[in-house]
């Protein structure tokens, strides 16, 4: 659960674990936390939304000084997503029995199986306080062959009531089981309903005449949590078609991108009321907004992982490479010990996501060019004299042909480094100009 969005927002916080607090570092949370949630399939406009959110606690949040930096920056962003996602409060449904809830949503979204665990958990909730309940699971599906036959299962698995109505017509089936639960005094009734494979006017119209006749007390959508974005649009027009009162996410279990769960409470202004992590009866639990969001800021691996790039770059190593930069005339060296300390940590890709604004700008791809390129830089360097090191305008035709011969490369490849370090000085020299460093060495 939340794996996708984990992996994408430890990897940024890692990166900044030893930062020193300032705009460009906050902008770099807020465009690294906007990206993560992008890819994690959120729909633009609620991360933009998140953002602007996000940006505005990041600004007035008084510095707190028990907390690291960085420990604060994620205090903010925790909160923040805990906020969007509905607040830490769990979401109650205030049944008062009898009581009724239909069921609604997609075909294959998990509506017969979530009324099977909702039988379960209230069944178990009541035997907690020493009570029984009579649970009645009755269906109007149906369209799917044994779609009813599966709820008759479902009902028997959870310990509840099922109900067969003798039509087999949705509207005069509903009737049916209306009646038939006040006959024998149901203190809940489950209804499941018919879904499609996608929103269409006949499946709408059905849902608006069942919902009419049952008047269910509750309404719960189900949506596929897998589904993403998509997900979001069944949400607002079965809304707009019956309404209801919060949704229940399913297969949660798989490998989800969590998008659905992050954007839902934002788009839809409704409550998350549970989530289903599995097929089982017992795999159904309420939604807790401060959980979901620990997991998606994945905060025990990240641990692991910063202390990991804590102690492979010492701070003054780190701190001597920035500041070279912040010279704005750092040499072939620095650019030689910046490489040696990326290629400690391990990999490119570490040190891209450790650079501000750079990690999610850079494809794998490059990722794994970049890595390959550099242990040629590293040689072509190491072949070179201090004084070609400092002043490389010096490299001739026959000074190129000696180092291109000590690192085992072709002049060309020389050529590319040149180019590189080029490119690395006039970046230095913007930054230096924009102010980026400024106050780094407070
Ligand atoms: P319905 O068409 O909306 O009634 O959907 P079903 O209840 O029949 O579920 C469709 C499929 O999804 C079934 O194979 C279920 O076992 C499976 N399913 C439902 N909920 C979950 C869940 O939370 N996790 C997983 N892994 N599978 C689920
Ligand atoms: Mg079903």
């Amino acid at each position: 659960m939340f794996d996708f969005i984990s992996k994408k927002l430890s990897s940024l916080f890692d990166g900044l674990r030893d930062a020193t607090i300032q705009q460009s570092t906050l902008d770099t949370v807020m465009n690294q936390v906007g990206d993560a949630l992008l890819e994690s399939d959120v729909p633009y406009a609620v991360v933009t939304a998140f953002k602007d959110e996000l940006k505005k606690r990041l600004s007035n949040a008084p510095r707190d000084k028990r907390l690291k930096p960085i420990e604060q920056i994620m205090k903010v962003v925790y909160d923040t997503m805990v906020a969007f996602m509905g607040g830490a409060q769990q979401y109650t449904m205030r049944i008062e029995y009898p009581a009724s809830i239909m069921v609604v949503g997609l075909q294959g979204s998990g509506k017969t199986t979530t009324i099977g665990k909702l039988a379960h958990l209230y069944t178990h909730e009541a035997a907690k306080r020493g009570r029984k309940r009579s649970i009645l699971c009755a269906s109007v599906d149906f369209y799917r062959p044994a779609a009813i036959d599966q709820l008759e299962i479902v009902a028997k698995q959870a310990g509840a009531q099922f109900y067969r109505a003798q039509a087999t017509e949705p509207i005069a089936a509903t009737r049916e089981i209306i009646s038939y639960a006040k006959q024998k005094g149901a203190q809940l009734l489950l209804l499941d309903t018919a879904g499609r494979m996608h929103i269409d006017t006949e499946m709408i119209q059905e849902v608006k005449e069942i919902a009419a006749i049952a008047k269910p007390r509750h309404t719960l959508l189900v949506l596929d949590a897998m589904t993403g974005q998509q997900s979001l649009a069944v949400a607002q027009a079965f809304d707009a078609a019956v309404g209801f009162e919060a949704a229940v996410l399913t297969k949660m279990d798989s490998d989800t991108r969590g998008g659905a769960a992050f954007a839902f409470r934002y788009a839809l202004k409704k409550p998350i009321a549970y989530i289903a992590t599995g097929e089982k009866m017992d795999a159904l639990a309420p939604f807790h907004a401060d959980r979901a969001v620990s997991r998606m800021l994945g905060q025990g691996d990240l641990q692991t992982l910063a202390e990991h790039a804590d102690i492979v770059i010492r701070k003054d190593e780190q701190e001597r490479a920035v500041k070279a930069m912040a010279s704005g005339s750092f040499t072939l060296d620095d650019f030689a010990d910046q490489m040696d300390m990326v290629s400690r940590l391990g990999s490119f890709s570490n040190l891209a996501k450790m650079m501000p604004g750079m990690g999610s700008s850079v494809s794998e791809a490059q990722l794994e060019q970049g890595e390959r390129e550099l242990k040629r830089f590293r040689a072509i360097i190491n072949s070179m004299t201090p004084k070609e090191r400092i002043i490389p305008a010096i490299l001739d035709n026959s000074r190129m042909n000696r180092v291109a011969r000590g690192a085992g490369v072709s002049k060309q490849e020389i050529g590319i480094l040149l180019e590189r370090f080029k490119q690395a000085q006039q970046y230095a020299k913007l930054l230096k100009k924009s102010g980026f460093f400024k106050g780094l060495f407070k």
